[in-house]
């Protein structure tokens, strides 16, 4: 990292993740709109606490379980995602056996490298991208809806991550199970998916890898029947609720901070 960031400091995780996003900027990774979505996400995180709250822990369990019940799963990876959780994209891979593709809404040939590589150089296996044969997702525009023949385009499952509705909602258009971890429940991605996963992605990347080793041991039907209880309407409820009674309390409590 160029700065050192002293773990001491009160917002350590969060400035290191700016660090990254910044190193990423500025190795072609992610683009500067990118950096505006991040602070999104950073808004509402500090409205839900900055931590995996069991709404999101329901919705990362429903997540694992499809994925592990797809026939042909993909985590799909652009930029920000990529350059925050390229190690825990690589462990969710192993304990899943999922594909990876790069897929990008600013989507330059260069930068489709430069993620596979970083990818790689992380620990992801056979990257899809670049290389591969393409196809178009109906509904967004070229070269935003290019995808790759063997990934996303015959997938039957989809885990997007700091994504915008339209891919979402042409992924639901194209017949597949989306799960989306999205910290904005009111995002149009948050809403359009099968699956919302309001969290930090690198909280619910490594939150997911560890629900994946132990949904791992169970059966099919105990699978299907995870992800037939789920309701995603309720959860993401849920999340808005607790938000709502969180920031009530906040305001009874008082948030001043005490520098006695
Ligand atoms: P939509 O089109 O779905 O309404 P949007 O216009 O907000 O969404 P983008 O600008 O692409 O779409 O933003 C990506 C989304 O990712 C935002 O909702 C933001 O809250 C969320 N986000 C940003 N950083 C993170 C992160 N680290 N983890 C999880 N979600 C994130």
């Amino acid at each position: 990292m160029r700065f050192e960031i002293p773990p001491s400091h009160p917002r350590y995780h969060s400035l290191v993740m700016r660090e990254k996003l910044v190193e990423g900027f500025e190795e072609g990774l992610v683009v500067p709109q990118g950096l505006i979505a991040h602070g999104r996400g950073e808004a509402f995180d500090y409205l839900i606490g900055e931590e995996t709250r069991d709404f999101a822990l329901e919705a990362e369990r429903a997540a694992v379980a499809a994925l592990l019940l797809a026939r042909r799963p993909v985590i799909s990876v652009n930029g920000n995602y990529a350059a925050l959780a390229a190690e825990e994209i690589a462990e969710l891979q192993k304990v899943t056996g999922a594909l990876v593709e790069v897929n990008l809404f600013y989507r330059s040939e260069e930068r489709v490298r430069r993620i596979e590589e970083h990818l790689k150089s992380h620990g992801v296996d056979a990257v899809l991208g670049s290389g591969c044969e393409r196809e178009h997702l109906p509904g967004l525009d070229s070269p935003r809806g290019i995808v790759c023949r063997d990934g996303i385009y015959s997938a039957d499952f989809v885990l997007v991550a700091i994504e915008d509705g339209d891919r979402t909602e042409a992924l639901r258009r194209a017949g597949k199970t989306v799960a989306a971890i999205d910290l904005n429940p009111l995002s149009r991605t948050a809403r359009t998916a099968n699956i919302t996963i309001v969290d930090e992605a690198v909280r619910a990347t490594k939150s997911m890898i560890r629900l994946a080793a132990d949904l791992k041991g169970l059966s099919r039907e105990e699978l299907v029947r995870i992800v037939e209880r789920y309701d995603n309407s309720r959860v993401l409820g849920a999340s808005l609720k607790w938000i709502v009674e969180r920031l009530s309390r906040l305001a009874e409590e008082g948030v001043t901070l005490d520098l006695s």
